[in-house]
Formats: C-alpha cells, structure tokens, sequence
C-alpha cells in the first residue's frame, strides 16, 4: 500500500524531505509562533483574548496554555478576527444558525486560504482517484470558490473530471445524469450519497468510490452506500471553519489523515480542556497554521475522536485520526442514568435496509422516555421496514438495557417524504420534549 498522497503534499509544503515527525513538528511551532504573532497585531478579537497570554511559546505543548476560540466567539462578530482589509477577501461563507439563539457564523477567505483548501482536495482525492475519472460532485457548486467549485478544479489537477451537480433533489432525475456521465466516482453528504446508493437498485450504475464528506458519517450508513454499489466509500472529515477541508481517509481507510502542514490538531478533555493522550477520545480543536484572512486559534468544533496511536497501515509518518463519534452533549438522559444519542440510532437504522433517512423525538418523562421516528424509505412493505428497525433498535447493544428496564419505549414509526427531513446528519440534534409524566 503506498502511503496517503497528503504525505508528499506536506513534505513538499514544509520543504521537509524527506517528511519526518520531527520536521513536521518545527515547520509547525514556526508557523504556529508566527500566526500568535499576527493576530495579535491585525485581529482586534485576539488582540483582548490573548492580552494576558504573555507566555513565550517554546514548544507545541505551550499551546495548551492558549485560550480557546469557540462558535460563539465566530458568532458575536466574525469581522474582529479579520488580519487583513475587506478588499483582500475572496470568499464569505455565511452558516445559518442550527440553534434557536444566536446570530450565523460568517467566514472570511483570501485567494492564498482557498488555494490551500483546493490544493488539499487535489491530494486527498488523489489517494482514490486518478486520470480518466469521472467525479459527480452533489455539494453546491455554482458559485466561484464554492466547495463544488474548489473539488471541480482540484480534480482537474490530477487529470479527472469534476462533474458538478450540487445537492440531490430528485433521485431518479440524479441517477439518470449520473448514467449519462457514466461517472466512476461520488462526492456528497452522507444521508444524499446514501439515498442514491438504495434507490438505484435495478439501475446500471458502477461506481468505484463514494467520498462521505461530513463533519460525521455513521459506519452503518457507509457500509451500506458500499454494499449498494460494490464500491469503496471514503470519509472525510471537514467544516468550513477548517477551510472546509480537514482529513481524508488514505486507501487503508482506518481514520483520516489531516492536513498538518495548515492545520494543527488536538484531542482535548471535553470537561476540562486539558489535552488527553493519544488513543483517548475527546474534543477535536484546530488552530490555523497558514490561513491569512481569518486565523483562528484553538477552535473547539464540538466533534469527538481519538487519534489512533498506532501507526496507519498505508505507511505514513502523519497522525490518523479515528472517524468522528460525534457532537459533544448531544441526546438525552434516560431515567436508567444512561444516555440515548443519535449515532446510536443512527448505526443501528441506517443498517436496515431501504432506509434513507429519519428523524427522532424523544418525549421525556421522569421514569419513560418516548422515541418517536419519522422515517423515510425506498418504496415497499412499510409494515415489514417498520418492524426491522424496531428489531434494529432493540438489539443495539447501547439501547438494550433501556428497553428491558422500561426507560425507553419505541413508539410506532411514522413514515414522510425524503424533502421532510434534514439531510445534514452533523448538525441534526435529537429533538427533546419534556412530558409532564413518564
Ligand atoms: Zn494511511
């Protein structure tokens, strides 16, 4: 196996050849000195957050002592973490509020942040993709500098076609088109890649790889999209705070690797913000290491992994971190003292077959807590569908002894149209009522 292609991308970035831990880590301490050093002088947010932070940084450990930088701090005004004038700025990307408070985030890009972004998807989908391919694209595409955009040019770089489509609103209508292109390779959001993959069943469509891009991608779901197309499904993990891009897996498919030459990460103690050993699950916090227009510093995203602390069988010298579990406090708490989460529904439904989507509510009372699911499906027998995700639900491992103890009971699974529910699985949040009894 020949090691991810981020890794000649890095060495060749960091002017460290050959790529070793060591050259990496001072490439990194540079560039992390430098970036403190710059927005303390051009972003009035950092200018007050670091006031008191007067400690020299030695060594990348001292970054600990760095505050963090959270999506509140994005949200209470985005232009204070600005370095450079408005007229250097390329792209804006506005995200709406998934919360009920709160105003939307907004992200400022230069030209040199979004070459890095385009640079990246080039190597990292090299690791999969190569001359002659055909890439269909399902991310919004049509504006300049758009995530679409950047993938299609990054694909012409390594000699494939990047073909854009922008979000699936009709399935039928896309897999026609994906016929028609005779495309070899899928790039989108999980839940739409997924709902392609189960409704072209009948269809002649091969595709030799799918790329789950997504802060979080259930495995349930991947294995499906899989089994569907005979094909290899990649994740990669990314959000647009990261510059939209942020690891991908390699051919080994163990975890993704990242990109350490703009982005250096870590695992932090969710509770109390200390940085855990390698192996540990917590926090993912980034700090930017080349970014111009909008740097951020120790940003918490809210995921939670682990970084493997066994080296990727692809051979690399870089981290690989293990897929997304998911958000921090998400779900809800059982009377039995555990919690219910939605990856845990989610590897257990999207294994049933036929499903493409769904969306839970828990009604809590103070002994019961009541799940109500909102699915979507392809066509057919919804009495037999229904009752294979009640089974899925009560053979996951998680969930069973909150079925048995009576804490948690499934109510009847109500069936809607695809368009009714929310296609982004990272920022769904299980839906709490409170009952006034269990
Ligand atoms: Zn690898």
């Amino acid at each position: 196996m020949t090691p991810t292609p981020l890794e000649p991308w890095i060495a060749a970035k960091t002017g460290c050849s050959p790529l070793t831990r060591g050259g990496l880590a001072c490439w990194q301490l540079h560039r992390l000195r430098e970036t403190v050093r710059r927005v303390r002088e051009h972003s009035p947010f950092y200018r007050g957050r670091l006031k008191d932070c007067g400690v020299p940084i030695g060594g990348l450990p001292d970054i600990a002592r760095l505050p963090f930088t959270t999506a509140d701090d994005l949200r209470a005004g985005a232009q204070r973490f600005l370095c450079v004038s408005q007229s250097e700025i390329q792209r804006v990307v506005t995200l709406p509020t998934s919360g009920t408070t709160g105003a939307p985030k907004r992200l400022y890009f230069t030209a040199a942040d979004l070459e890095s972004t385009l640079e990246f998807f080039a190597a990292g989908m090299s690791a999969f993709t190569g001359p002659g391919d055909r890439v269909l694209i399902l991310l919004p595409g049509e504006a300049p500098d758009s995530a679409g955009n950047l993938l299609a040019r990054a694909l012409a770089r390594i000699g494939a076609a990047g073909i854009i489509h922008g979000p699936v609103r009709d399935a039928s209508q896309t897999l026609s088109f994906m016929k028609e292109k005779a495309v070899t390779g899928v790039v989108g959001m999980p839940v739409q890649v997924l709902g392609l993959a189960r409704s072209s069943s009948g269809r002649a469509i091969a595709v030799n790889s799918a790329v789950l891009t997504s802060d979080y991608v259930p495995n349930s779901l991947c294995r499906a999209v899989e089994e569907a197309w005979g094909c290899r499904a990649y994740h990669h993990y990314g959000m647009t705070e990261t510059g939209l891009g942020g690891g991908v897996d390699c051919a080994a498919r163990q975890g993704y690797h990242l990109r350490e030459a703009d982005l250096y990460i870590e695992i932090v103690d969710p509770e109390t913000g200390a940085p855990v050993p390698d192996g540990r699950t917590g926090e993912i916090v980034f700090t930017t290491l080349i970014r111009t227009g909008m740097p951020l510093i120790r940003y918490r995203t809210g995921d939670m992994a682990r970084m493997l602390p066994e080296p990727c069988p692809c051979g690399t010298i870089l981290r690989c971190m293990e897929h997304v579990r998911g958000r921090i406090g998400r779900g809800v708490a059982l009377a039995n003292g555990s919690r219910l989460g939605l990856p845990d529904l989610d590897e257990a439904l999207f294994a049933v077959d036929g499903l493409l989507n769904y969306r839970a509510e828990a009604v809590c009372g103070p002994a019961v807590c009541r799940l109500r699911l909102h699915a979507s499906a392809v066509p057919g027998s919804r009495a037999e569908q229904s009752a294979a995700l009640r089974e899925a639900l009560h053979n996951a491992l998680p969930l069973q002894a909150a079925f048995l103890d009576g804490s948690l009971v499934l109510e009847p699974v109500s069936y809607c149209a695809p368009q009714q529910l929310d296609t982004g699985l990272d920022k769904r949040i299980l839906a709490s009522i409170s009952a006034a009894a269990g």
